[in-house]
């Protein structure tokens, strides 16, 4: 096997990445919102990011940016007004995109804005009501077994008003315009998988490769509101699509399980071809998926009228860990030798899309003349074995 596809942990940055995760794990994001700009901006401490800011109401083909949500607390409270629901100990309590609200409710109605997971009694559930103005909260099935009757204060100190959509690009040439596309989404809050352990790996993705001295490739790196982000993004540079020759959806690169890539929609391309390698080659377990219309931004990648070649490198398939989309999807539930292994072959693979180069003959007719370039054997010349005189001559 060629050299740059080995795997060489010495140098990872696993660890690295772990704290980023941990640095960034306390915010609330949202598709919009103070807390994505808050996480592009700690990821701008590590690589040069452009920031767009694009305005509630634009159209993005079949779409529109939508309002922007801010959220400063929430909490509920029993008569004696203890707090039962506390936004402040966990930013998963609150539906996200919920509405401001600020009233007394009793228990009935109050359970009908409620999300636990029953299977899962310690674990807060993660849910989002971008399209549908409404409000609720998450919480341990635990927490709900134990509210009694009575009334409930209800309190939600967020906005949702006309604001932007807001994503980041790190785009590194190359020698040539053509170039590999990395994405991945910042739209979910306290989720350590499912989001942030992408983020951490195209950061140091980008580091590794911004510090190179030559590439062949040039690399853009997204950081987008999943679904709304790729559609916005694509809408606003359907002009220069065109440059794409490989690209990656990167999520959930950092629990346990073994990888799973999932391919492009025209799944033999040459990103699908490089990836099955590198995974077939790592002696490891491994995955790969033919293409589904269910998952993260690879679905507008790969939607007809782009069709683009980007597959989808995760561990564990999102939707199949009971963690996903919880409070166990948690800094305990990711680990540095695992976002290491991820980094190594996302690394692996952009070292064998670098060097896959086939050789054109520029002299095709009849064999070049070998002697005078002191590559012919002559009596009393250099040793040279009958196999590397055929190597020569194929050539
Ligand atoms: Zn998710």
């Amino acid at each position: 096997m060629n050299k740059d596809l080995e795997m060489d942990d010495s140098n990872s940055p696993g660890l690295e990445m772990y704290q980023l995760i941990s640095e960034l794990y306390p915010i609330c994001r949202s598709i919009t919102g103070d807390g994505v700009r808050k996480t592009l901006q700690i990821v701008q401490h590590h690589i040069p990011l452009e920031t767009y800011e694009v305005p509630t109401g634009t159209a993005v083909y079949d779409w529109l940016v939508p309002k922007e949500w801010n959220i400063h607390d929430a909490y509920v409270k029993d008569q004696n007004g203890h707090k039962v629901i506390d936004f402040q100990s966990s930013n998963l309590h609150i539906l996200n995109y919920s509405i401001p609200i600020h009233k007394t409710v009793p228990l009935a109605e109050l359970k009908q804005h409620l999300f636990t997971l029953p299977d899962y009694p310690d674990w807060i559930p993660y849910r989002t009501s971008y399209y549908e103005e409404t409000w609720g909260f998450c919480l341990t099935h635990h927490t709900l077994q134990d509210l009694t009757e009575g009334d409930y204060e209800v309190y939600i100190d967020s906005s949702l008003k006309e604001g932007h959509l807001t994503y980041s690009e790190y785009f590194i040439p190359g020698s040539t315009p053509d170039e590999v596309l990395f994405s991945c989404h910042t739209c979910h809050p306290s989720l350590c998988n499912d989001n942030l352990s992408g983020i951490a790996l195209a950061t140091y993705l980008a580091k590794n490769l911004s510090s190179r001295s030559s590439l062949r490739y040039s690399y853009r790196f997204i950081f987008i509101p999943g679904t709304i982000g790729s559609i916005t993004w694509l809408s606003r540079n359907e002009d220069r699509i065109h440059h794409i020759k490989h690209g990656l959806v990167i999520a959930g690169v950092g629990n346990s399980g073994s990888l799973t890539y999932k391919k492009s929609r025209r799944g033999n391309t040459e990103i699908d071809r490089a990836v099955t390698h590198v995974l077939q080659h790592s002696g490891d377990n491994y995955t790969v998926n033919d293409f589904s219309p269910y998952g993260y931004d690879e679905r507008q990648y790969c939607s007809p009228g782009f069709n683009l070649p980007i597959g989808s490198l995760t561990r564990t398939p999102f939707g199949t860990y009971p963690e996903y989309h919880t409070s166990a999807d948690n800094l305990e539930f990711v680990n540095q030798t695992y976002l290491a292994d991820s980094f190594a072959k996302y690394l692996a693979i952009i070292n064998l899309l670098e060097h896959n180069q086939t050789y054109l003959n520029t002299n095709p007719k009849c064999e070049p003349q070998l002697g005078t370039r002191g590559l012919y054997t002559t009596l009393g010349g250099k040793q040279t074995t009958p196999d590397d005189r055929m190597a020569i001559l194929w050539v």
